[in-house]
């Protein structure tokens, strides 16, 4: 299965590049692919690695012990950066579109790897959606430009590295005596993110609440139908120590999440509703706030943007991740000194990251003096 995967990704990325002038690729045995331009630009490779999850994630109607990720690496006159694309399966993206896509951009045509906004937006216009793969483009010039100027991006956006929130910490729909167990090895955390949506929801956090007093904030992944009762619910979690409530009802249900918001005592947060900057504002009016992924919205660059106009529209940000490696955390960290909550547990879920970079200490998103996005590679795997 795995090697059938591989050529179908060597012959898919091969067949792309067919017709393409100046562009040489080539495969490693890693499965590395270096698409080589014979102009003096831009230099992009990406290598399909398989983030392997701690615990078995489970779905309604699936389980999985992997997430499908693509790395990449941008270079010019020596100098990389690191980017990635993290796919879970339920949102459309593979290593064969990923591979598609990346195979098809010619990034040598820039030799000034400073004109991010002429790159990122030949990167948008080549094909619709692959939003992750764009990031994954996205993120590893952002890390390149950072290092070529030897600062941090949150330095360079003006950003104080004190200001970063705690980060949450999930804890997923299970049995009593599991959840319990993982709220008690999630005590380092200093707020919980709980996910609901099923009938067992009050019973969920009595739960939690059984033993612990920490901060929690819902996520209800579009599962209530009734804004009555969703309001109700909402009060009687507020009681019980809740700060916000993320994605309540379907994100069809936009009039009913208008009502609930006006009516709310707990700030609502879009997620599942929102995917890039014209979604902001959709969402304005609608929900108390958003929440920015760099694999929705195509990376640091239109994120950077989508918390500017939340901001100057007074909306809550939240910034959050998939499971992705320390890559792809550590670029989403350098937003969150301008955050108001943070879910940055990506990395801490998988056993194979290749890289070191944010650190949470205490809870608290942490960011690094390290020049890009503060990545150091601890395992060579290109
Ligand atoms: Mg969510």
């Amino acid at each position: 299965m795995k090697t059938d995967r591989r050529n179908f990704i060597r012959t898919a990325g091969l067949l792309t590049l067919v017709g393409m002038t100046g562009l040489e690729s080539l495969f490693a045995a890693s499965g590395e692919k270096i698409i080589r331009s014979s102009k003096k630009g831009l230099s992009l490779r990406f290598l399909p690695y398989e983030l392997q999850l701690q615990h078995v994630f489970t779905l309604a109607n699936s389980s999985r012990k992997i997430t499908p990720d693509v790395l990449t690496r941008i270079e010019i006159d020596g100098v990389a950066g690191y980017g990635e694309a993290s796919m879970p399966p339920y949102l459309g993206e593979s290593v064969e579109s990923a591979t598609r896509f990346l195979s098809s951009l010619d990034l040598g045509q820039f030799t000034d790897p400073f004109r991010i906004d002429d790159i990122l937006q030949y990167v948008d216009s080549v094909m619709p959606g692959n939003t992750a793969a764009k990031a994954a483009v996205d993120i590893a010039l952002h890390d390149l430009v950072g290092k070529l100027m030897e600062q941090p991006w949150y330095k360079i956006w003006g950003f104080d590295p004190m200001d970063t929130p705690n980060t949450s910490f999930t804890i997923g729909i299970d049995t009593t005596d599991v959840v319990i167990q993982k709220v008690s090895e999630a005590a380092p955390y200093k707020i919980l993110k709980v996910k609901l949506g099923q009938a067992t929801d009050r019973q969920m956090i009595e739960t939690i609440r059984s033993v612990t007093n920490c901060p929690l904030c819902v996520d209800v992944n579009q599962g209530w139908t009734d804004r009555v009762m969703a309001l109700e619910t909402i009060y009687w979690l507020k009681e019980n120590g809740v700060v916000l409530v993320e994605q309540p009802m379907p994100k069809t249900a936009i009039d009913d999440m208008a009502w609930l918001t006006q009516n709310s005592p707990l700030p609502t947060i879009a997620d599942e509703s929102l995917q890039r900057l014209p979604d902001v504002l959709k969402a304005h009016g609608v929900y108390s706030g958003i929440n920015i992924k760099l694999m929705k919205c195509t990376g640091m660059r239109e994120a950077h943007q989508m918390l500017t106009l939340a901001r100057s529209l007074d909306m809550k940000v939240m910034i959050g991740c998939m499971t992705e490696t320390s890559c792809g955390v550590s670029a989403a960290a350098q937003l969150a000194p301008k955050a108001d909550w943070a879910d940055l547990d990506g990395n801490l879920l998988i056993t194979n990251d290749p890289f070191t970079g944010m650190q949470i200490v205490d809870g608290k998103v942490t960011l690094v003096d390290k020049p890009g996005i503060g990545l150091k590679r601890i395992k060579k795997v290109f």
